[in-house]
């Protein structure tokens, strides 16, 4: 039966280390990963999100690992967020979610970047985007700067919340600079979300009002260990997790895993669900896009999109994965 176990008894030993992601312990548990690249997943991702937990999620437009073109490339990009990558979505019961913006690393080529900016009126107030994103410093140079202020002017115009990519270089500057200047800008804290925090920036986000969001990669930013360390060291308030998992080394299943290590390691189901779940959806639902009642939609996995299906010729909706044979 679902939720036998109680959080006061973990179901491993306090002091044992998982070697593996037992997916039982999380099974009653509903996640929101509020930052993940879905375009760069495969279907098997979306599936073990699903069989996990996840139940929506938001995809930023960001860097698609080389230099965009021409405009032409935005306008598919932001098309398929809210479009084909919705709908794939919604094969698996993850309700997508998408936040429009002009990545930092393009905001460089300065002709191009500036028609894009002519581009995204007509994408962020369509529905299901919940707000302008992912948008900051990388390098931290000037056109960064110039196009971060304008997308900052453009959320403030259309009242939507703002993710804000933090730079891994040189980031405890960079997160300061982006928080001065969004306050600059006249933004509220309370609509900005800064992403991928460390130890470093963390205190600072929080006292300053701000939403600290933590991506969970391997490797690199942070460990889920340290996440842990986080929340046990600053509480559940304006904190969230996400994956940020793309088409580099990541791992879609970064928040179930996290939930899975915190409650292994006595945090509360209360800080468990607000740092996985509620202060995501909280943030996010400022751009009055977000309803719970539209998670866990049934699956129709003979719906169309604009003609075509997830399936292909003569494929059944669902496959047995623990199966040896593939038929
Ligand atoms: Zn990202």
């Amino acid at each position: 039966m679902c939720c036998s176990h109680s959080f006061e008894n973990p179901p491993y030993p306090s002091d044992a280390k998982p070697e593996t992601f037992d997916i039982s312990a999380v099974k009653c548990m509903k996640f929101f990963d509020p930052h993940v690249h879905m375009t760069s997943r495969t279907t098997d991702d979306y599936q073990a999100m699903a069989d996990a937990g996840v139940v929506a999620l938001i995809e930023p437009a960001f860097w698609l690992g080389q230099p965009r073109t021409g405009l032409d490339s935005f306008r598919d990009y932001y098309s398929s967020l809210i479009g084909w990558e919705r709908f794939r979505s919604s094969q698996f019961g993850i309700k997508h979610y998408c936040t429009i913006g002009l990545n930092s690393r393009e905001a460089n080529n300065e002709a191009l970047a500036e028609q894009v900016m002519e581009l995204l009126p007509l994408f962020i107030y369509k529905e299901g985007v919940v707000g302008v994103g992912e948008i900051g410093f990388d390098d931290q140079t000037a056109a960064e700067e110039k196009y971060y202020r304008a997308q900052l002017d453009l959320a403030k115009e259309a009242s939507l919340p703002v993710q804000v990519h933090t730079p891994h270089r040189d980031k405890k500057r960079g997160t300061q600079r982006s928080m001065d200047i969004a306050l600059e800008q006249g933004l509220d804290p309370y609509s900005v979300i800064i992403d991928h925090n460390n130890e470093e920036t963390v205190k600072e986000v929080l006292d300053r009002g701000f939403w600290a969001a933590f991506t969970i990669y391997p490797f690199t930013k942070m460990g889920n260990q340290r996440m842990v360390e986080i929340v046990k060291q600053y509480g559940s308030e304006r904190i969230m997790i996400n994956s940020a998992a793309d088409w580099g080394i990541s791992d879609p299943l970064a928040v179930p895993k996290t939930a899975a290590l915190m409650q292994q390691q006595g945090i509360s189901k209360a800080d468990i669900e607000l740092v996985t779940y509620r202060n995501a959806i909280t943030a996010f639902a400022q751009s009055r896009q977000i309803d719970e009642a539209d998670f866990g939609v049934n699956i129709d996995q003979s719906a169309k999109f604009a003609g075509n299906s997830i399936l292909r010729g003569g494929q059944q909706p669902r496959i047995d994965k623990s199966s040896i044979i593939i038929s």
